[in-house]
C-alpha cells in the first residue's frame, strides 16, 4: 500500500472511532442529565505518531494528551512544523470551546522535576501535578517562559501505596491545591485522578467528586475535574468529569510503553 493510501485508511479509522466515542460520550451525558458541552475529550496520543495527531486535528480534535516529556516535545515540534499551531493562550475556566483552530497539548503523565520546566513552556494544562516540589519546578518553568501555567492537582484515590499511578494522598490534596493557587506562575484549574485498580470506578469517582468539591469550596476557579479513560468514562461523566482522557477508544491498543 502506498503511504498516501495508508494515511487515508488511518484517517478513516480515526474518524469512525471518534464518531463512536462522541456517541458514547453523548449517551453518558444524557444518562447523567448533563449537557455534552460540559465535557471535553482529551484524545491521549501517547505512543502514537505526529501523523495521527495531524489526522485527528483535521477531524476536529483540539485537545491532545501526552504522558512523556521527550516524546511530547518531539511530536509537538513535528506537528508545528507541519503547520498546525498551538491554541492561543486560554481564557480562564477550562471547559468552554473557543473559536480557535489551534491544538491544546495536555500533559497527563508522571513528571520528573528536571523535565517540569520544559513541559511548563508548552502545556495548555498539566493534569498531573502531585507534589509541592513538582509545583515549584513547574512554576519556575512557567515564569521563565513568561506565562501562567494552568495546573490540576492529581490525587491518589485509594492510597494503596502504589507509587506508579501518581497522585498526592487524599489528605494532602487541600494543602497541594492551596500551594498551587498561591504560587506565581501557576493557576489552579482543578483536580485529576486515575481510577485505581481494585476499586469500582463509580465509587472511586464519587470519592473524587467529593474531594474536588472541597477544593472548589476554597478555590472557586478550580472547576476542572479530569477523570475517565476508555474503560470508565461513563462513571466519570456520572460523577461530574469535565475532562475525559481517552486513548485506546480512538487510536487503538497501544504498543507497550518502552
Ligand atoms: C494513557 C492515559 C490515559 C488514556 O487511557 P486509555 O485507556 O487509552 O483511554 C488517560 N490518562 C492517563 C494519565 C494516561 O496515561
Amino acid at each position: 500500500m502506498s503511504g498516501a493510501a495508508a494515511g487515508d485508511e488511518r484517517a478513516a479509522q480515526l474518524r469512525s472511532a471518534l464518531e463512536g466515542l462522541h456517541a458514547r460520550v453523548e449517551r453518558a451525558c444524557a444518562a447523567a442529565g448533563r449537557p455534552p458541552s460540559g465535557v471535553r475529550v482529551v484524545v491521549t496520543t501517547k505512543t502514537w505518531p505526529a501523523s495521527d495527531v495531524l489526522a485527528l486535528a483535521r477531524l476536529g480534535v483540539r485537545d491532545v494528551g501526552e504522558a512523556r516529556e521527550q516524546e511530547a516535545r518531539a511530536k509537538r515540534e513535528e506537528v508545528l512544523a507541519a503547520g498546525w499551531p498551538d491554541a492561543a493562550a486560554e481564557a480562564v475556566g477550562g471547559v468552554q470551546v473557543r473559536a480557535d483552530d489551534g491544538l491544546r497539548w495536555h500533559f497527563l503523565g508522571r513528571l520528573q522535576r528536571n523535565k517540569a520546566a520544559a513541559v511548563a513552556g508548552w502545556a495548555a494544562l498539566v493534569h498531573s501535578c502531585d507534589s509541592v516540589r513538582l509545583a515549584d519546578a513547574l512554576a519556575r518553568g512557567a515564569r521563565r517562559a513568561e506565562r501562567v501555567l494552568p495546573v490540576l492537582a492529581q490525587v491518589d484515590l485509594d492510597g494503596d501505596g502504589d507509587p506508579g499511578r501518581g497522585g498526592v494522598p487524599a489528605p494532602d490534596l487541600p494543602a497541594l491545591a492551596d500551594h498551587v493557587a498561591a504560587t506565581p506562575g501557576l493557576r489552579l484549574d482543578g483536580v485529576m485522578a486515575v481510577a485505581p485498580q481494585g476499586l469500582p470506578p463509580d465509587r472511586a469517582f464519587a470519592r473524587l467528586a467529593g474531594l474536588a468539591a472541597a477544593v472548589r469550596a476554597d478555590h472557586p476557579g478550580a472547576v476542572v475535574l479530569s477523570a475517565g479513560m476508555t474503560g470508565d468514562l461513563e462513571e466519570a461523566v456520572a460523577a461530574g468529569a469535565t475532562h475525559l482522557r481517552v486513548g485506546r477508544a480512538v487510536l487503538g491498543e497501544r504498543p507497550p510503553l518502552g
